[in-house]
């Protein structure tokens, strides 16, 4: 789908049929900014091209399959995906504006005992495309604009990890959907080698803890605490702060 591709993929994509690179702001403008749902409305682009992007490229949407509202405005919306698989986005209005939180994976391989989505084990990762289009779908669909994203639903965001920077490198494009990297909180349950990469990128995407205070209870509640014991975790913690200058939220859930 057209909304894998990175703003540098989409120039490449374009370099390789002969276009120009100004033809990607035209697409992400389209996609993002007007939100269309059909090649045909980009109407500033060759026939020849739209019909070339439709084969390689479609612009397919996420299915709502359905939509709950609870008692205090929070909107839950269920997307059916290409090949069946269900995955929810959560919408909830704050005073300081609109909030998503988006899933980075149907299912998920991490097994927190206290949560739903770790029940099956993992199906399958999203991709880049997956992930971005929730924000879209649910901005289309609610008629709002999205101030704030958090990347607390269903998956362990940093099992998915080239998909998921891919993902936040549009969320983020001033010619994508423009949220701002310090609008973006990226909720992890401690993948201790991924907190260093994430931290080396230096963005000023944020960064969540779940956080367990000690060993015990850590192992109790979490599996991943063999692989990735508090210390090691901490460790990795402290070296982001230092790399990004950044604080760290710890949830105490996800
Ligand atoms: S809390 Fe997060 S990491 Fe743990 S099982 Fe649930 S989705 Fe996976």
């Amino acid at each position: 789908m057209i909304f894998d591709y990175s703003y540098p993929q989409l120039e490449e994509l374009l370099a390789t049929v002969g276009e120009k690179p100004y033809r990607a702001r035209q697409i992400y403008e389209w996609l993002y900014q007007h939100k269309v749902t059909h090649y045909d409305q980009m109407t500033n682009l060759p026939q020849s091209l739209r019909d070339q992007l439709s084969e390689v490229a479609p612009l397919t949407q996420l299915e709502l399959a359905t939509k709950q509202v609870s008692a205090d405005g929070t909107q839950k919306y269920l997307f059916r995906l290409h090949d069946g698989h269900l995955i929810e986005s959560v919408l909830m209005d704050f005073d300081y504006g609109q909030s998503i939180c988006i899933t980075t994976q149907v299912g998920c391989n991490i097994g927190c005992s206290f949560c739903a989505s770790g029940l099956l084990g993992k199906k399958r990762d999203l991709t880049s495309g997956e992930i971005v289009a929730q924000v879209l779908e649910v901005e289309r669909l609610a008629e709002v604009r999205v101030g704030n994203i958090v990347v607390m639903g269903i998956g362990e965001p940093f099992d998915n990890f080239t998909h998921l920077m891919n993902a936040l490198y549009t969320i983020n494009h001033p010619w994508g959907l423009n949220i701002g990297a310090r609008h973006v909180t990226v909720s992890t349950s401690g993948i201790v080698p991924m907190i260093y990469q994430f931290a080396d990128l230096k963005t000023q995407f944020n960064l969540a803890l779940i956080f367990i205070p000690n060993d015990e209870l850590r192992s109790r509640l979490m599996k991943i605490n063999k692989a990735y014991p508090l210390q090691e975790v901490m460790d990795a913690v402290r070296y982001y702060v230092e790399t990004t200058n950044r604080l760290l939220p710890l949830n105490t859930s996800c």
